[in-house]
């Protein structure tokens, strides 16, 4: 690879493939992480008769509790910026104005931020272009996610995504196993609520997305309503999932002693997999820990349901 960054030449997803094990050879930081997170361990904690999976993840603990407050941004360099990316990071460029890149603090398998190569605020209509044409192009191999920037993004003043390995998308399980019909819906069997939408193409999974989106913003204040999104396809069909949220952080993440959970829960987490960083916590956490988590940072299905 001669130059840093570059264009694709052939299918995006064996680029992306080829820039993993590129920089995996390369990387130390990388390759340390990745060992870290094949022996970290994790447990399954059922709520609602659905298997969640906690991770240890000593390594994330700097990006789970990150100060994100803009006197925190402005007074730190962005880690996203390419001028401030580590000397070994490759990125595909993609659509002219982002970059494809491996992210270095791995949480799952494969995981990968797609970022705008411009420091540009982290909102997603701007993107929504990008967003569909970046699904599209990878979704045989990978599921998307965007976190808003009070809703788990680590670095929520510098526009990005980030798509892992399709493998690893626990909420899939109820996708694949319940009837959904199409179009758009409240999904209340997963036990963390949320609207999706159901598509047999990108056009029409874009127009959905846009137009509950519409419906949705009106009824916040914020610039951009707090949500995260998960994309992904199952057996020929595209699925959005949308996450509205009441609060950033639940309150045992400020709790101090033996109530304290370091979760600060994003996508990631609401697609399945939590992660916590302390191995104190890790132990702590059960089943009614976690139903009160989820209960303090979504709205629930009747506040949903006013949007359909
Ligand atoms: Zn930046």
């Amino acid at each position: 690879m001669k130059n840093r960054f570059f264009h694709p030449k052939k299918n995006l997803i064996e680029e992306l493939n080829n820039l993993f094990e590129f920089e995996k050879k390369k990387w130390n930081l990388l390759r340390e992480n990745l060992e870290a997170l094949k022996k970290s361990p994790s447990r399954e904690i059922e709520v609602k008769n659905f298997k969640f999976k906690l991770s240890l993840n000593e390594r994330r603990k700097k990006n789970i509790t990150k100060d994100i407050s803009q006197k925190s941004l402005s007074k730190n360099k962005c880690v996203l910026c390419p001028q401030n990316l580590p000397e070994e990071e490759k990125g595909i460029i993609f659509l002219k104005d982002y970059l494809l890149l491996v992210n270095p603090y791995p949480i799952l398998n494969h995981h990968f931020v797609a970022s705008s190569i411009k420091h540009k605020p982290q909102l997603i209509l701007p993107h929504t272009k990008f967003l569909f044409t970046l699904f599209e192009k990878i979704s045989k191999k990978f599921f998307l996610i965007y976190n808003g920037p009070k809703c788990g993004a680590s670095q929520p003043d510098h526009f990005h995504l980030q798509f892992c390995d399709i493998k690893e998308l626990e909420v899939s399980k109820i996708y694949s196993r319940e009837k959904f019909k199409e179009g758009i819906g409240v999904n209340s069997i997963y036990p963390i609520p949320h609207i999706y939408i159901k598509c047999k193409s990108i056009e029409e999974i874009m127009e959905d997305f846009l137009k509950i989106f519409k419906k949705i913003s009106n009824s916040f204040r914020e610039e951009e309503p707090p949500l995260n999104l998960i994309l992904f396809e199952l057996k020929g069909h595209f699925y959005l999932l949308l996450f509205l949220r009441k609060k950033h952080r639940p309150s045992f993440f400020y709790e101090e002693g033996d109530k304290k959970i370091l979760i600060s829960p994003g996508a990631i987490d609401l697609s399945g997999t939590f992660i916590t960083p302390d191995e104190k916590h890790f132990k702590r956490v059960n089943g009614e820990i976690l139903e009160e988590i989820i209960s303090q940072v979504v709205y629930e299905k009747k506040f949903l349901e006013k949007f359909l």
